[in-house]
């Protein structure tokens, strides 16, 4: 019957409810131990290029990744998640920070930008901490851009706003990432100052195929250029995102099309990009 069949659903929907508590539980559980070890966690590097001339990379987005030996490969949406969630954020994102700068220590010269979590600017001190582990590194903040998500933006607070303006005058430029998905206030644009906005991959014409798609993507490039920013489009999967985009007038490009987020440096069991042999 028709409530039999809904309560089966009930029963289904809470087993599985359960199962994604247990399934954050473990993943918490492992994310406590891994960051007090060390040792699981690793950078990857996607090429961000010019849209002028693909062939060349101006710096390499930062993405972090976890393999635990009983959870395997954890996605970052899911675990980077979860240590906001639980305060883990703070630890894991200096260890990802010193990974980074090892790896633009050795890359020589090379700019990179890194992701971080609105928990970690809501933590006071923390651009005077980023700046101090950075340049303990060696490395100018010229080299680092911060990308921060629009979730800073909808939060609006205060101290965000602060670490985020005194991370701008340590020399770090900032960038807004994944714009377009949440709600972006353009007054909140103005008050604060990014270098760079990021269009979320969900704008790109490849997956945004309805015909206002382009049209959207040409005022945003618009009103970004206006107010003195770089664009840098997200989620370039084809070539004709690669030729609209820039028709467009997009100034950065990234995506699947123009190279995976991978190791830059060798390790052991993941051969690192650089050592491909070129034809
Ligand atoms: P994000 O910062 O917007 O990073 C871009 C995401 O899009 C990455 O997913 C990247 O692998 C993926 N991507 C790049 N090109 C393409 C494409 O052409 N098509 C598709 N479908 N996807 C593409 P990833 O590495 O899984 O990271 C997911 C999110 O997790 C990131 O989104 C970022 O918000 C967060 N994250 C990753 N690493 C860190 C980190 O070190 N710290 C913090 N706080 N967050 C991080
Ligand atoms: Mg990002
Ligand atoms: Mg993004
Ligand atoms: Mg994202």
């Amino acid at each position: 019957s028709a409530k039999a069949r809904r309560s089966q659903e009930v029963i289904w929907y809470d087993s599985e409810m359960r199962l994604q508590d247990n399934d954050y539980k473990a993943i918490e559980g492992e994310l406590r131990r891994a960051v007090a070890e060390g040792g699981e966690f690793e950078m990857h590097y996607q090429p961000i290029v010019s849209s002028r001339k693909p062939s060349k990379t101006v710096k390499f987005e930062a993405l972090a990744r976890w393999k635990n030996p009983s959870l395997g490969r954890v996605s970052p949406d899911k675990f980077i998640h979860v240590a906001e969630t639980s305060g883990l954020i703070i630890p894991l994102g200096w260890m990802l920070l010193d990974l980074v700068c090892q790896d633009v220590k050795r890359l020589s010269c090379a700019r990179v930008s890194i992701n971080i979590s609105p928990a970690q600017l809501m933590m006071p001190g923390f651009a005077k901490e980023f700046a101090e582990r950075v340049a303990a590194r060696g490395i100018s903040p010229s080299q680092v851009e911060v990308e921060v998500t629009e979730q800073v933006v909808i939060l609006d607070d205060i101290t965000i706003a602060t670490e985020l303006s005194m991370l701008r005058d340590h020399g770090f430029s900032l960038a807004l990432d994944d714009f377009g998905t949440g709600y972006s206030s353009i007054g909140y644009l103005t008050r604060m100052q990014f270098d760079v906005l990021k269009i979320d991959r969900s704008f790109s014409p490849s997956t945004h195929k309805d015909k206002h798609g382009a049209r959207m993507l040409q005022s945003m490039v618009g009103l970004a250029h206006a107010m003195g920013l770089e664009i840098i489009a997200e989620g370039i999967e084809t070539e004709e995102d690669v030729d609209i985009l820039c028709s467009i007038g997009v100034d950065y490009l990234q995506g699947y099309f123009l190279g995976r987020p991978e190791p830059i440096f060798p390790s052991p069991g993941n051969p690192s990009i650089l050592n491909e042999t070129q034809p």
